[in-house]
């Protein structure tokens, strides 16, 4: 068998041009819809995300402002940046770049912004109102890999979803979303044995652990849907992801490769995401 390909650059694409005509609409209803990225420090991949991120915005028609401080930032002076941007009404979203120095609690800093800004979807609340069926914000990554099952009508309903990986941003929410479309979810983390007899049983099978190539083909069941979240620097600099693409694709009967897989619908659910808010602020009914 010999994969298809789920391509997350014409997706994204698509739902790129589509967040460019909402933008659009609130334009016309009165003002641009805002995204405030905070970004702490200097970490090399951060810039090159928060910048792609302040890119798609402008290419969007969302207004995008990058507000970049120093590492010796103290947390009191993020969280007053926090404060100031949830009572500014020009600011649909915030989005505060992770990690952040050691010295600052990421946990308190996402607390302190306002839920319903909280385009990331990493909000207590937010989490809470995911797993309970009622979501607001849903984090970008697995939001896009829904959409990505979506776009190839995925029987996601009656599957059986197996997760490697159980983080508060992939892993977790990628579970909840999955449930909450009727799929039978098996989520594993490092502790889990016997790795391969869970990731056998999948008929979705989803990679976010941070391991380059760590699913082989014999660890896929004939026919699975392979969705690979992994992002890794090989030591020649080229990007990997979690799963053997060459090896899998000859097993799996659609797979989503690295890079131009999950990453650019990433971005893509971060505009949506975005838009969400603008239009509850504008009041535009969708
Ligand atoms: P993370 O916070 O480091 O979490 C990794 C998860 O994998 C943890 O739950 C860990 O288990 C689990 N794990 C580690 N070794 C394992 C093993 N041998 N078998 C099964 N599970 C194992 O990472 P993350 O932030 O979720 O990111 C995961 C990967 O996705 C990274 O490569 C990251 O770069 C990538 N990523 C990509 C995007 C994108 O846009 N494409 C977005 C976010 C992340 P424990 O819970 O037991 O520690």
């Amino acid at each position: 068998m010999t994969a298809a390909l789920i391509d997350g650059l014409a997706l994204a694409k698509q739902l790129r041009e589509q967040a460019a005509q909402r933008a659009q609409v609130c334009l016309a209803k009165g003002r641009p819809a805002g995204l405030t990225v905070v970004l702490v420090g200097s970490n090399p991949a951060s810039q090159v995300y928060v910048r792609n991120k302040v890119k798609a915005c402008g290419e969007a028609g969302i207004r995008s402002q990058l507000i970049e401080k120093p590492e010796t930032l103290t947390e009191s002076e993020l969280l007053a940046i926090i404060e100031s941007l949830n009572h500014d009404p020009q600011v649909d979203g915030i989005l505060v770049q992770l990690p952040l120095p050691k010295h600052i609690d990421a946990h308190r800093v996402i607390e302190a912004i306002a839920a319903d800004k909280d385009v990331d979807g990493f909000h207590i609340s937010n989490a809470g109102a995911l797993m309970t069926g009622r979501p607001l914000f849903q984090p970008c990554t697995p939001y896009g890999v829904i959409k990505m099952l979506e776009s190839i009508d995925a029987p996601i309903w009656g599957s059986h979803a197996v997760i490697c990986g159980a983080s508060n941003i992939v892993g977790k929410p990628m579970a909840m979303m999955l449930l909450a479309r009727g799929a039978t979810v098996t989520v594993c983390n490092s502790k889990t044995r016997n790795l391969e007899e869970h990731t056998r049983r999948a008929d979705i099978l989803v990679a976010a652990v941070g391991r380059a190539n760590m699913i082989s083909a014999d660890m896929v069941k004939p026919g699975a849907i392979v969705i690979d979240v992994g992002i890794n620097r090989l030591p020649d600099g080229k990007l990997a992801g979690d799963v053997d693409f060459p090896a899998v694709s000859q097993v799996a009967s659609a797979i989503t490769p690295v890079p131009g897989g999950v990453g650019p619908m990433t971005i893509a659910m971060l505009l949506v995401n975005t838009l969400e808010s603008a239009e509850r602020r504008l009041h535009i009914t969708t």
